[in-house]
C-alpha cells in the first residue's frame, strides 16, 4: 500500500501529459509560456475569482501575497502553529513577526474566538488566559496587519468567523489553501475564502505538478497588479524598469504544462476522495475505535489532502504506526513539532504550553493513506490492522 500514488493517476493520463509537454518542447517558450495564462483562466474560473497569478512554489505564493500588502519589519501576522513551516516562515522571512493563536480541536484549523482574544491581548499587549504573546510584541512597537488561516489537510478554516474578526481590528485575511485546492466551503471554492488564496502544486498536495509551482487568487485588481509585477522582480512598464523590490517568483510553462493535463480529471479526482473518506470514516466510527477519524462540519467539503486521525496519546499513536507498518500500512505524522517550538523561531521565546490544542494534536495525530485511487479492501485491510487488538 502506498501513502499517495501518483502512479495510477500517470497511468490514466499520461498521454495528455506527453502531448502538453511535447507542445511546449515544440514552441520552446520554456518562461512565462502560453500555457501559464491558459492555466491562470483556467484555475480563476474554477476558483470563482478575478485573478490567478501562477508562481514558482506554495511558499513564494504566501511571500507574494504578504509583500502586496506590504508586510515589512515592526509588522505582526496573525497564524496557527499547527501548519508546515512555510506559513510562518514567509511572515519572518519578510521581517514581520508572526504571532500563533490555537487550533481549533476538531477542525486543527485557527480558532476564530482564540483569534480575537489574541488580537485583543496584543493590542493591549496583555497576555490573557489562553493567549500568548512572542516577546518582542508590545515592547518594540509592532503593528497588527493581517491573518494567515490555513486550510489544513484540505478542509477550509472558517472564513465567516475570521473574516467578522478581521474587519473589527482592520486586517487582511490571507488563505493558505496549500492543502485544499479543490474544497468548498459555504458553496464557495477555496483558494477563492479570503482576500487573497494561496496553493501550492508541490506533487503531493490534491492539485500537484511534476515539480514545485504555486498560484495565488484575488479578486483585488490592485493586489493583482502588485502580485504580477511582484513575481517578475518588481517589473514596471518594461523588463528592466522595475517599480517595486520583487522576486524571480514565476511558474515554469512545464509545469503549467502538466498541471493543465492533471486538470482534466481533477474534479473527478477531488469525488474519489470524498468516497475514500467515507469508507474511511465507516470503517473507523465504530466503537470503542482507538483512533478519533476527521470530522467535516455542515457546509465544508474537504478536499482531503490527507485523512487525519487522533490517537488516545502518544505511546498508543506509536504502537497503532508499527502495527500498521507491520502489516504494509505507511503512515505518517503532519505535524510532529508546532511551530511556536520549532528551533527557527527560538527567537520568539514561545514556550511549551503557550497552544495547548496545537501541542496535545503533535503528540496524538497522524496521517493514513489517503489517494483518490485506494481501494476499499486495502482500507479494509488497515481498518481490520488498526481495530484488531
Ligand atoms: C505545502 C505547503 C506550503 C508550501 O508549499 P510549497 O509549494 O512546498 O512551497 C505552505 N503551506 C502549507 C500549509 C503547505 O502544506
Amino acid at each position: 500500500m502506498k501513502f499517495i500514488d501518483l502512479n495510477i493517476q500517470q497511468q490514466r493520463i499520461r498521454r495528455s501529459i506527453e502531448k502538453r509537454i511535447q507542445t511546449v518542447l515544440d514552441h520552446g517558450q520554456y518562461i512565462m509560456g502560453p500555457e501559464i495564462a491558459e492555466l491562470e483562466a483556467k484555475l480563476a474560473g474554477y476558483v470563482g475569482v478575478r485573478h490567478a497569478i501562477g508562481c514558482a512554489s506554495g511558499t513564494d505564493a504566501l511571500l507574494l501575497a504578504l509583500m502586496a500588502y506590504g508586510v515589512k519589519s515592526g509588522d505582526a501576522v496573525f497564524t496557527t502553529p499547527f501548519s508546515f513551516i512555510a506559513t510562518a516562515e514567509a511572515i519572518a522571512l519578510l521581517g514581520a513577526t508572526p504571532v500563533f493563536v490555537d487550533i481549533d480541536s476538531t477542525t486543527f484549523n485557527l480558532d476564530p474566538g482564540r483569534l480575537e482574544a489574541a488580537i485583543k491581548a496584543f493590542t493591549g499587549n496583555k497576555p490573557s488566559a489562553g493567549t500568548a504573546l512572542p516577546e518582542t510584541s508590545g515592547a518594540t512597537g509592532l503593528t497588527a496587519k493581517g491573518i494567515i488561516a490555513v486550510d489544513l489537510f484540505g478542509l477550509a478554516a472558517d472564513y465567516q468567523a475570521i473574516a467578522q474578526v478581521a474587519e473589527k481590528y482592520g486586517l487582511f485575511v490571507i488563505e493558505d489553501a496549500a492543502q485544499s485546492f479543490g474544497a468548498d466551503y459555504y458553496g464557495k471554492k477555496s483558494g477563492g475564502l479570503a482576500d487573497i488564496g494561496c496553493t501550492s502544486f508541490f506533487p503531493a498536495k490534491p492539485l500537484g505538478g511534476y515539480g514545485d509551482g504555486g498560484m495565488c487568487f484575488t479578486d483585488d485588481d490592485e493586489l493583482a497588479d502588485k502580485m504580477l509585477s511582484l513575481r517578475l522582480h518588481g517589473q514596471g512598464e518594461h523588463r528592466y524598469d522595475h517599480v517595486l523590490v520583487g522576486i524571480n517568483g514565476r511558474l515554469d510553462t512545464l509545469q503549467a504544462a502538466v498541471l493543465l493535463a492533471k486538470l482534466e480529471i481533477f474534479a473527478e479526482e477531488i469525488e474519489l476522495r470524498q468516497q475514500v473518506a467515507e469508507t474511511y470514516h465507516e470503517l473507523l466510527a465504530a466503537e470503542p475505535s482507538p483512533v478519533v477519524p476527521p470530522r467535516v462540519p455542515a457546509n465544508y467539503v474537504s478536499a482531503w489532502a490527507q485523512y487525519s486521525v487522533l490517537a488516545r496519546d502518544e505511546r498508543s499513536r506509536t504502537a497503532l504506526r508499527i502495527r500498521l507498518e507491520e502489516a504494509g500500512v505507511p503512515t505518517a505524522i503532519y505535524y510532529p513539532k508546532p511551530l511556536h517550538l520549532q528551533p527557527a523561531f527560538n527567537y520568539l521565546r514561545y514556550a511549551r504550553g503557550d497552544f495547548p490544542v496545537s501541542e496535545d494534536h503533535a503528540q496524538r495525530i497522524f496521517s493514513l493513506p489517503m489517494h483518490p485511487y485506494l481501494q476499499k479492501s486495502e482500507q479494509e485491510m488497515l481498518a481490520r490492522v488498526l481495530l484488531g487488538g
